[in-house]
């Protein structure tokens, strides 16, 4: 039987298969081949017992990807959560967050919630800036649900990363998704509460078919991963089309005299704000790459 995990906690894995919630382990599995699953991953379980619907973990198939913050398997992009408003926007923790994901091949969607308490034309600045860079934007109020739908659309068919800072409205929007899916599968949202714990780890709630959002802890400060300095600038999508015109091959874009990316920046094509925050990053992580050595 297929399924897919979709919660893990003590060493059981909660596996969907169509509309039955099967409680495993995967004791053998990680014998046989260190294989350790992950919440995301698909699976091959075999039943043990029918009523109580327990089930063994018997293979993992294999992985698009597998991401490590949060810990999950075959994520197909991340949506971020950010306020407009109250608290005030703070665009060098979007662009932290922008990175890492990009770093980790992962498409974004930006939702900029509390549309209602914002002034609208600093709204559609911030809409305009983004979807220059080439995210997909969308405007909400996840408090009043306007544009909530639009996002829902986004969603369907995938399993979808939801991460921003606390107090930006992100539990708001997932627990209107949630609600929803105690209507449509009360007995297993049940199953899964008995099972509540203090850590917060890594689950996908089904919000619809074939698709899954993985919430994930608000979040005040982000490291960025350990990459190298120059891999920075892939996670850039807007400096890609200046690069060719740098004199340099391996041009960094920060002190190399004519520089696509720079005039690019002179001339109000790629934002001023986007580069500053290149560059801090860029500094930052040379010093954590100093700091590995
Ligand atoms: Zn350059």
């Amino acid at each position: 039987m297929q399924g897919r995990i979709i919660r893990g906690i003590g060493g059981f894995y909660y596996v969907l298969s169509g509309t039955t919630l099967w409680t495993c382990r995967a004791r053998g599995l990680f014998r046989r081949n260190g294989t350790r699953p992950l919440v995301g991953d698909y699976v091959t379980i075999s039943v043990t017992d029918e009523e109580k619907k327990e089930a063994n973990v018997v293979a993992v198939s294999p992985r698009t990807n597998a991401l490590v913050r949060p810990e999950v398997a075959n994520a197909d992009q991340a949506m971020v959560f950010f306020a407009l408003k109250s608290p005030d926007m703070d665009t060098v923790l979007l662009d932290r967050f922008l990175v890492t994901m990009a770093w980790q091949n992962l498409p974004v969607i930006i939702c900029f919630n509390k549309k209602d308490i914002s002034d609208p034309s600093e709204a559609a600045y911030w809409k305009k800036l983004y979807e220059d860079c080439g995210y997909t934007v969308r405007l909400l109020s996840a408090r009043e649900g306007t544009g909530v739908d639009d996002v829902r659309e986004l969603l369907q068919g995938k399993t979808t990363v939801a991460a921003g800072p606390s107090g930006a409205g992100k539990s708001t929007f997932a627990n209107c998704m949630q609600q929803e899916l105690h209507m449509e599968t009360g007995e297993i949202s049940a199953k899964l509460r008995r099972g509540k714990n203090t850590t917060r780890r890594a689950e996908l709630l089904m919000i619809g078919p074939d698709s899954f959002l993985c919430d994930t802890p608000g979040f005040t400060a982000l490291d960025l991963p350990a990459m190298e300095p120059e891999e920075l600038q892939g996670c850039f999508p807007e400096f890609a089309p200046y690069e060719k015109m740098c004199r340099f091959t391996q041009c960094s874009h920060i002190s190399e005299p004519d520089c696509g990316v720079k005039q690019a920046v002179e001339e109000g094509r790629i934002g001023r704000e986007r580069y500053s925050h290149y560059c801090l990053f860029y500094d930052e992580v040379r010093e954590m790459k100093k700091r590995r050595y």
